[in-house]
């Protein structure tokens, strides 16, 4: 066993963290009031490589590990702690990875080469207007119409609508199946198509990517775009949330660390009572709380890379035992890291007294970005729990159909 990054895992982190410091730090006001990420932003992160990192060179990618995407994912979190540009990123890399996984040889040659070089937008939609943690429930249907599959429904809530709009891109699109086969499709479909409607949603945080609905009105898309088999999409989307849900955490892990940071330099210098604050028993056994959290987080969630890495790369067979163990692991995971950044924010801004109620300070960001994670994207809380429950007690205990 080994926790030593290699030489070239460390030299590639050091770059993606002068790139947080150089280039994110200093948009990163902007990125939340202009309600979007910066095209040299994203220019530099495709010049790194950092853009589906993980989708293999022949499609333009770099062919990445998990563990370097998480170490990525750690340091751009810790770069825009709004984690707009996070978001951007695990999005690309997560589902970039499925594609290039499960789709088609000529999508992944028409889709992902310009998605690699911050051309194209590619997401995810598989929430609906009546809900998104039951995700058999969804009720967007597609169907095979000869060489073709013609959607028809309604996705919410997705990231990346607007700038799969504006940019071009798309989003890969859970459906039911109404083929004979029944089951589930999972069909890339480009946001730009003339039978979609889009809208965007005011947000809370995380501003600098949108967030928005789909609907489809009978929309069609070439055979080309479904990944997988016919009817046997699900499977491939639970596999990439449970992909996603891991960077997901590292840019939490990220954001946490750097707050910590912030919170840590603010306690040797600011005074109170002729003391500076970090002096307080108080304030000290919460910085050492949040430490220990934050240092358990980050080493199950450089597991979980690793579990991606040994058992589910491209000539991997993962058998049920090694699934159970990623899922377990993931979702405990994700069921940690967002309520440990949150708190570690949370606390922080506390530290910093009035001034951390103000924008100047700017842990407000991550506050508002943070709570994304809490409230459902990628997956509630307490989806995490049930799937936690599923995986301890067996099937047989899952409370529902
Ligand atoms: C900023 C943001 C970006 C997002 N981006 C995307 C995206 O790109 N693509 C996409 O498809 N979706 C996206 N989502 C949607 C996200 O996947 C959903 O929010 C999530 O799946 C939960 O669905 P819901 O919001 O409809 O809540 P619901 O499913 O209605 O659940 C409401 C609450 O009840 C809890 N709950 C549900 N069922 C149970 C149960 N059985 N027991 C106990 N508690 C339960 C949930 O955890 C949640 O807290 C995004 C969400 C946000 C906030």
């Amino acid at each position: 066993m080994d926790f030593d990054l290699t030489d070239p895992e460390r030299a590639f982190q050091e770059a993606v963290r002068r790139f947080g410091d150089t280039v994110l730090r200093p948009q990163e006001r902007r990125i939340d009031t202009e309600g979007r990420i910066p095209d040299e932003v994203l220019r530099e992160m495709a010049h790194l490589g950092l853009l589906s990192m993980m989708v293999p060179p022949e499609y333009g990618g770099m062919g990445a590990s998990a563990v370097l995407t998480e170490i990525a994912a750690e340091e751009i979190g810790r770069g825009d702690l709004s984690m707009a540009t996070a978001v951007f990123f695990l999005l690309e890399a997560g589902w970039g990875r499925t594609l290039a996984l499960h789709g088609t040889e000529a999508a992944r040659h028409e889709i992902l080469p310009a998605v690699c070089r911050g051309e194209s937008f590619l997401g995810i939609a598989t929430t609906e207007p009546t809900g998104g943690s039951d995700l058999a429930g969804m009720r967007t249907e597609s169907h095979r119409e000869g060489s073709e599959f013609v959607l028809h429904g309604e996705k919410a809530f997705l990231s990346g609508v607007e700038e799969a709009r504006s940019r071009g891109g798309g989003h890969l699109t859970l459906t039911r199946s109404r083929g004979t086969a029944g089951g589930f499709n999972f069909l890339y479909v480009p946001t730009g198509h003339p039978s979609l409607a889009t809208q965007r949603f005011a947000n809370m945080g995380r501003m600098g990517i949108s967030t928005g609905a789909i609907t489809y009105d009978h929309a069609r898309v070439p055979e080309r775009y479904l990944l997988g088999e016919e009817g046997r999409g699900f499977g491939i989307a639970l596999e990439g949330f449970t992909v996603a849900r891991t960077f997901v955490s590292a840019a939490c892990v990220g954001a946490a660390e750097r707050a910590l940071e912030i919170g840590t330099a603010y306690l040797r210098e600011r005074r109170a009572f002729g003391q500076p604050l970090g002096k307080f028993e108080g304030i000290q056994f919460e910085l050492a709380d949040l430490y220990a959290q934050i240092e358990a987080v980050k080493w199950q969630c450089r597991r979980a890379a690793w579990l991606i890495d040994q058992r589910f790369g491209p000539d991997a067979r993962p058998d049920a035992a090694a699934r159970s163990e990623l899922e377990r692991v993931v979702a405990a995971v994700k069921l940690t890291a967002p309520p440990v950044a949150f708190e570690t924010i949370k606390r922080v801004m506390m530290w910093f007294g009035a001034a951390g109620y103000t924008r100047e300070v700017g842990l407000e960001r991550g506050f508002r970005g943070i709570m994304s994670y809490m409230v459902g994207a990628e997956g509630g809380l307490n989806i995490m729990r049930i799937i936690l429950g599923r995986e301890l007690l067996g099937k047989e205990f899952v409370p529902y159909k």
